[in-house]
């Protein structure tokens, strides 16, 4: 595989492994290769090392380190908090979650529905906030948990989860959020949160795919999702991968670390990417609110436009963005997060996100900026005046 220079504007698809975490997790890819299960050293001497990575992404969350199941992937971390709220709470089928969630809740939702429960998934609002409110309305006597993710992957739009984890546990339901998207982004607290349940997906954070974390807060009934071996202290069954255990636990390190980096220069170089493609292109706007947003994330709609269009022209000159849909058969379904918020087909088939990260430059951002322009000018010169519409703000 050649590796050509990429501009790469998807830190929220996924990031870029850390040099000091691939450096981490080496020795337990060449030498240390055993099972933590084994009786003899050379397996039994990894122990201490996963304990180690626990207490790290444990610091990471301020939880404790017997509160942290290591799981494969967020997806995985999110679909066990549920269902482990529906088999702990025998005649409880009831689960909250939104419209705007990942697909790891919307998929799961609806295989729940299948099998016979009941799945609220709560609208938002124009601009992408969520009515605690509203919620706290949908709680019904056979709600088992409400799901909530903290930030919005397609937007950056941040949900208001410490007001809906005390009304969840005023009315005796317990709360998960899906916090995927804000290691390194976010402070996380999940005491001054007041979580039962809380995910995290390491390659999110600049360690490899394939892991991830549910956190459990202690005394919360749990019933394991993974059945096997009785490892995670019989949480979740299977042969620990060490070598992504480490590693989660280094990336945890360096997030908590590259806090302030996040909230002040990147938030600085996406703001300079955000107001230069507004005030730089006609027809553009963002979709969702300006704030409480991440600070990495831009979410843009470019009028009389495809999302495709512009992301093959922005891949042709090295630029990796994502448009947030989901792309079935060569055609592109409008996103279901831009939909729920009110926007048109057209419009949300013309949205591009743009997410950053520590790794990005001023300079990379001066180099979308220069290319954008001709590339929109270009795309809308191949299409009918009649479809130029200016772009609807849906607020
Ligand atoms: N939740 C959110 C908000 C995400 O952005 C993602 C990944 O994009 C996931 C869950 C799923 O994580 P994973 O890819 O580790 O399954």
């Amino acid at each position: 595989m050649n590796s050509p220079v990429i501009y790469y504007f998807d830190n929220n698809a996924t990031t870029r492994v850390a040099p000091e975490v691939v450096e981490a997790m080496l020795p337990f890819l060449r030498e240390y290769w055993g099972n933590p299960s084994s009786t003899y050293t050379f397996g039994r001497q990894l122990g201490s090392h996963l304990d180690e990575a626990r207490a790290r992404v444990a610091a990471l969350i301020n939880a404790e380190p017997r509160e942290i199941v290591f799981t494969s992937c967020g997806t995985e971390s999110n679909n066990s908090a549920i269902q482990s709220a529906l088999a702990t709470r025998p005649g409880k089928t009831h689960v909250v979650t939104t419209a705007v969630e990942h697909s790891a809740n919307i998929k799961f939702g609806e295989l729940l529905q299948k099998r016979g429960c009941t799945v609220t998934f709560l609208p938002v609002e124009p601009d992408g906030s969520l009515d605690p409110h509203r919620l706290e309305q949908s709680i019904r006597p056979d709600t088992a948990i409400v799901s909530v993710m903290w930030a919005n992957n397609e937007t950056g739009i941040l949900f208001p989860v410490r007001e809906i984890a005390e009304i969840c546990h005023r009315h005796g339901v317990l709360f998960h959020t899906d916090a995927v998207q804000t290691p390194g982004k976010l402070k996380i607290d999940v005491r001054a949160l007041e979580a039962d349940f809380l995910s995290l997906s390491a390659h999110k954070l600049h360690a490899p795919k394939g892991i991830g974390l549910l956190y459990v807060k202690r005394r919360v009934k749990y019933q394991p999702y993974v059945v096997g071996g009785g490892q995670e202290r019989g949480r979740r069954g299977g042969t620990e991968n060490v070598a992504n255990i480490v590693a989660f636990g280094r990336a945890a390190q360096l997030a908590m670390a590259h806090l302030l980096d996040e909230d002040t220069r990147v938030r600085a170089l996406r703001d300079k990417l955000e107001d230069g493609i507004l005030t730089g292109i006609p027809g553009t706007s963002r979709n969702g609110a300006k704030e409480p947003r991440l600070p990495n994330t831009s979410n843009i709609a470019f009028a009389g436009v495809e999302a495709e269009g512009i992301l093959m022209l922005l891949d042709q000159a090295g630029i990796c963005a994502s448009s947030g849909s989901a792309c079935t058969t060569g055609s592109l379904d409008p996103s279901h997060v831009l939909t729920a918020m009110g926007c048109s087909a057209a419009r949300a088939r013309g949205s591009i996100r743009f997410s950053l990260g520590i790794y990005n430059t001023e300079a990379e951002v001066d180099y979308v900026l220069k290319h954008l322009p001709g590339i929109i000018a270009r795309l809308r010169a191949s299409v009918p005046v009649e479809e130029m519409a200016p772009a609807k703000h849906p607020n």
